[in-house]
């Protein structure tokens, strides 16, 4: 069975979408069964695995709207080594055309049912709000991943979405749990980074993951080949730090 994985943090531009195809590609290298879900309306995890989200014939929309499964939806990315349930603009109608639909916020849930013992991980990139479709990926998940900066705001934005996946656990999936915070864009030279991620630690202790993924070009560049960095340049430092970390995951699977 499965173990289904949320990347989320409601603040843009934080690392979602690289931590999660990087993430994807890491573990498919360390030899496990792969999906990856984009849950973004702008599509750039689905860009960013190598399938062209202006082309896609099925999506997430049709699998949330109950036209298509994830079975007829996926893409192979043969390069990448992982399943893509690809997104493109056409997911921002989801929102309102589910409004009156009972149980809105379980439809990703329901679908991923009938895959779940093909893969060993699904990965749900999340878009950057607390929506209907973030709430989609947080109810079909067994725990959420938070990708962040070490900055200076990045403690008090925690508190939204923490809250939020408290509220989630309570009243819709028991099973949420925030796995771990993930250090991203790090620069050691930088003392304030330095002094988040000691204060991240004294305040989250064993949730902030070991593994710390540095600022590294290479994690920047690979998206404009349609590429996780991982794929694209397996020696870059970001990419070699995302193995790592593919290999925290799965270590910490064997505890959970
Ligand atoms: P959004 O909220 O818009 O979905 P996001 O949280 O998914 O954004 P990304 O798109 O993954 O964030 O990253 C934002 C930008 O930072 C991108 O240009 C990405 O290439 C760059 N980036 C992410 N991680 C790194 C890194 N470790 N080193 C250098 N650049 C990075
Ligand atoms: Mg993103």
């Amino acid at each position: 069975m499965a173990r289904i994985f949320c990347v989320a943090n409601q603040k843009g531009g934080v690392g979602k979408t690289t931590t999660t195809v990087n993430l994807a590609a890491g573990l498919a290298k360390v030899g496990q069964r792969v999906l990856m879900v984009d849950l973004d309306p702008q599509g750039n995890a689905t860009m960013g695995s190598g399938v062209d989200k202006r082309q896609l014939e099925l999506s997430v929309y049709d699998v949330l709207l109950e036209s298509a499964t994830i079975a007829e939806a996926l893409v192979k990315s043969e390069k990448c080594g992982y399943d893509v349930l690809g997104a493109n603009r056409e997911l921002a109608g989801a929102e309102v055309e589910l409004v009156d639909v009972e149980r809105r916020e379980k439809r990703l849930k329901q679908a991923l049912v009938l895959v779940a013992d093909d893969y060993d991980f699904v990965l749900i990139d999340c878009p950057p709000s607390l929506s209907m479709l973030t709430l989609n990926g947080l109810c079909s998940a067994h725990g959420v991943i938070v990708p962040m900066q070490c900055e200076y705001f990045a403690l008090e934005g925690l508190t939204d979405l923490v809250n939020t996946i408290k509220q989630v656990h309570a009243n819709l999936n028991k099973d949420l749990a925030i796995i771990g915070l993930l250090r991203v864009m790090f620069d050691p030279r930088i003392t304030l980074q330095q002094q988040v991620s000691e204060q991240l630690k004294s305040h989250f202790g064993d949730k902030v993951f070991n593994t710390v993924i540095p600022r590294n070009v290479r994690l920047a560049e690979a998206p404009s080949y349609g590429l996780p960095g991982v794929v694209f340049d397996p020696a870059a430092k970001g990419s070699q730090a995302f193995v790592e970390f593919a290999q925290e995951m799965v270590e910490r699977l064997g505890k959970l």
